[in-house]
């Protein structure tokens, strides 16, 4: 694709888009500053879709009119609301529909396929996570490897870019692993490392994980929604994702996972109601009769005010496809990235690497003599929302559903502006 630096341009992209219409199903926030929002934040928190408020409000009605008959005796009854979500999930996750769930919240879900998948020995008890791990991650792990009486301390290893560089390479996993796998007994990785948005090679660490006997689970925080993903084929044993960042059902929305069919004994999870057959669940029986698949990992009856945007979020993301929505991705970000790279070449770099990206650029103040910091300030009085990292380090990710050709433009003219201000 040959870019252009116009506003014609950008335009005329946006006038081409076959899923331009999208946009219109969202709620932007409002003008700042006579400023029109530039919104590039769904790596952090998505846009509230437009049906997303009609199916809580739905919810809300539902309760009010029919109060617990809402379990059973209305249109989505609340005793199988989850299953939903089923056909989205799978889809976007390349899992089969028995493998996925909506359940909990992320690091719920992580602790709990921790306890099923996290099953430590002396001889082979330790957790490899990334260096730079989201911190939620490295708590759980950490206090995983503590609940089970070992240390942290020895057990937590790091799979870390070489010295200089800044993203990973599988073959320093793979030569870790060479050293250390028979003490391993889980690789908790993401498919999307959150800060410099690299995309890792999810099916090689699952394959390294297998050759090794570990266990793999996978953090999909960054990747659902953004990337293709192929689970049934890769095979971890278990994977989980949020929902608010490019899946948009908003803050603390209810989470999805995954489990590997070649799971499903009884004895290797916890139980709760919801995770019993609902043909016996309301027998009331003493007796655990675990439902088919990743639904027997519930526990509790879902909270359907936060699983309702997921359920209208998932419909639009099943209309778009995510085939096109990353063709449109690849091209959006892209030319973000020529943007930037064109104009701000001196004084703004990108960490992200450009054959292992998804949505996200992680841009870099590389101008030392610029106030990384104030730049972001700038940024925001203006209306454009990314997010900040310490020390240096501004993302932003155009998400191909709601965001435009123009979007990234006003971007670049907004970064340009800063700059000189
Ligand atoms: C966003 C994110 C989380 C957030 O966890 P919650 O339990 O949803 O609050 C955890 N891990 C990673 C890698 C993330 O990107």
């Amino acid at each position: 694709m040959i870019y252009q630096d116009s506003p014609d341009f950008a335009a005329s992209l946006d006038r081409e888009d076959p899923l331009a219409s999208f946009r219109g199903q969202f709620n932007f926030p409002r003008d700042k500053n006579g400023f029109s929002p530039v919104y590039l934040c769904g790596n952090s928190l998505g846009l509230q879709p437009k049906l997303a408020v009609d199916f809580v409000q739905s919810e809300l009605e539902k309760w009010k009119d029919f109060a617990v008959d809402g379990h059973f005796h209305s249109k989505r009854p609340w005793v199988s609301y989850h299953q939903q979500a089923t056909a989205g999930f799978a889809e976007l996750t390349g899992a089969k529909p028995g493998e996925v769930v909506a359940m909990n919240t992320l690091t719920v879900n992580l602790h709990l396929l921790m306890a099923s998948f996290y099953r430590p020995t002396p001889e082979r008890r330790k957790i490899v996570i990334e260096a730079g791990a989201f911190p939620s991650d490295q708590y759980a792990a950490a206090s995983q490897i503590r609940l089970h009486g070992f240390d942290p301390e020895s057990d937590l290893l790091e799979w870390r870019p070489r010295s200089g560089e800044l993203h990973l390479r599988l073959e320093d996993l793979a030569d870790m692993l060479e050293r250390e796998g028979s003490s391993v007994a889980l690789l908790l990785l993401p498919g999307v490392q959150y800060y410099t948005g690299q995309v890792l090679d999810m099916q090689g660490i699952c394959e390294l994980g297998r050759q090794h006997g570990c266990r793999v689970g996978l953090d999909l925080a960054h990747a659902v929604g953004n990337v293709a993903l192929q689970l049934s084929l890769w095979a971890p044993d278990f994977a989980s994702w949020c929902t608010y960042k490019y899946l948009n059902a908003g803050p603390g929305a209810i989470a999805g996972a995954f489990v590997h069919e070649s799971h499903r004994s009884p004895d290797d999870f916890l139980h709760g109601w919801w995770g019993n057959k609902q043909g016996t669940r309301f027998e009331m029986r003493r007796k655990f009769d675990p439902a088919e698949g990743a639904e027997a990992w519930q526990m509790s009856n879902p909270p359907i005010f936060s699983l309702a945007p997921v359920i209208a979020s998932l419909q639009l993301f099943q209309q778009a496809g995510l085939d096109r929505l990353r063709k449109k991705s690849m091209m959006l970000t892209g030319y973000l990235h020529w943007l930037v790279a064109t104009r701000f070449d001196d004084r703004i770099g990108n960490i992200t690497p450009a054959d292992a990206r998804g949505c996200q650029l992680s841009l870099i103040v590389k101008d030392k003599s610029i106030d990384a910091r104030a730049l972001f300030d700038r940024l925001c009085e203006r209306n454009v929302t990314g997010d900040w990292r310490n020390p240096d380090v501004i993302r932003v990710a155009p998400a191909p559903l709601y965001n435009s050709f123009v979007d990234v433009f006003d971007f670049a003219e907004r970064l340009s502006d800063a700059l000189d201000d």
